[in-house]
């Protein structure tokens, strides 16, 4: 069998979910273990310094084979999986798929009217779960074609490089894995995730996003008597709602459409909690988007006499402002993609990455694929192929880079 498969099998054998619930970094002893399984392998590649740091995070260097300086690029994959489902994937299947429904176990299938794309691997060799557990492809197969990179940038020292980074993180999946990421210690000019999906995916913008907590303080008397006098605090949620835009909303958008999200609500005559989720990929329209929301609070305030208050706070912001004075990364990628035979898929994330944290902490980092589909459940596959296209893609772009 082959290495990186191999490498595959024993990553995704370990329960690595991450728990938003847990204050710890990481936030699973699973991480830990699978990080000092990899400090492990990195150090018996001959990557010396590889260590994991107090909170999880795994790092270590491929050091550079040449005497000129090259721009240092780092690859970073996430250790966690989805929290979503057991992460213990202890009897992957690896089978030829030859077409049709793929029958997991007796209870669940990928089908082919759920999942129409499975048709473009009719013939490959892919990875699915038994049904029980999610794959983790999401990001052990990221992981998987880093480790096998460098294997094959060791055993090829003909290939010229300059200094390479490495970097495992924790807690992706609960969206901590930049918190605690050492950007000055990584040293980095600039880095990919390998975090996304399909071949050829590459991806350099994503959403600016924001919650919003809005409190509703009514007054609840007895119905009987209520004239003139009740403030229903959940009818005054509704107007809020009812003053949104109806088409901008998750069901209703795609591409670069935004959206309001209403997340959750809560309450009673007497107090309501409102909370929402406001995306956008476009600075001028987030913003705006949160400004409409201030001018509807303030418009009922005047309408109820001040009872209603709102808090916004930003979560992440679009790369693409940090990528854009870089995008000589972005060619690199696309150009290393071509002469691979791979045609680039550039394509906005409607979310956010690691990465998007990152270009923002000073580390410029947009997302390659790692070929799963999928993600965050049973249903999860991943072509044994695309893996190593990831890893031959990660090889291109080192040797490109020192050209
Ligand atoms: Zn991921």
């Amino acid at each position: 069998m082959d290495r990186i498969i191999e490498r595959f099998k024993k990553y995704i054998s370990i329960d690595t979910r991450s728990d938003e619930n847990s204050n710890t970094s990481p936030s699973t002893p699973g991480q830990l273990e699978l990080g000092s399984i990899l400090v492990e392998e990195l150090k018996d590649l001959g990557l010396e310094d590889a260590i994991q740091d107090e909170n999880g995070y795994v790092y270590a260097t491929l050091k550079s084979n040449m005497d000129k300086r090259v721009p240092t690029i780092g690859f970073i994959s996430h250790l966690d999986t989805s929290p979503d489902l057991d992460g213990k994937c202890i009897n992957p299947r690896i089978f030829i798929y030859e077409g049709g429904d793929i029958k997991l176990n007796e209870q669940y299938s990928i089908t082919e009217k759920e999942f129409p794309f499975i048709k473009d691997v009719v013939g490959k060799e892919i990875i699915t779960t038994d049904g029980t557990t999610l794959l983790g492809a999401d990001d052990k197969a990221g992981i998987s074609a880093i480790m096998d990179a460098l294997e094959y940038l060791i055993k090829h020292p003909e290939i010229k490089h300059g200094d390479v980074k490495i970097g495992f993180t924790p807690d992706e999946e609960i969206g901590r894995g930049a918190d605690l990421f050492d950007v000055n210690g990584f040293h980095a000019d600039f880095a990919y995730t390998v975090d996304g999906g399909p071949i050829g995916e590459l991806e350099y913008e994503n959403f600016n996003a924001a919650s919003v907590k809005i409190e509703i303080q009514g007054k609840n008397v007895h119905p009987g008597t209520a004239k003139n006098i009740m403030i229903n605090s959940i009818r005054i949620a509704m107007e809020i709602e009812s003053m949104l835009p109806v088409n901008e909303k998750p069901e209703y958008t795609e591409g670069y459409e935004g959206f309001y999200l209403l997340d959750e609500i809560s309450g009673n005559v007497d107090h309501t909690v409102i909370n929402y989720i406001i995306r956008d990929h476009c600075n001028k329209i987030f913003e705006k988007k949160k400004e409409d929301f201030r001018k509807i609070v303030e418009f009922l305030n005047d309408k109820y006499g001040n009872i209603i208050t709102i808090e916004i706070e930003d979560s992440y912001y679009n790369m693409k402002e940090k990528i854009q004075p870089h995008m000589e990364i972005i060619e690199l990628a696309k150009r290393s993609m071509i002469e691979l035979g791979i045609d680039p898929i550039i394509q906005p994330i409607r979310g956010g990455t690691d990465g998007a944290r990152l270009s923002y902490m000073g580390l410029p980092c947009p997302n390659i694929f790692t070929g799963g589909y999928n993600f965050h459940g049973r249903f999860e596959f991943i072509p044994t192929e695309s893996m190593k296209l990831a890893s031959q893609l990660i090889v291109k772009i080192i040797e490109n880079n020192a050209k």
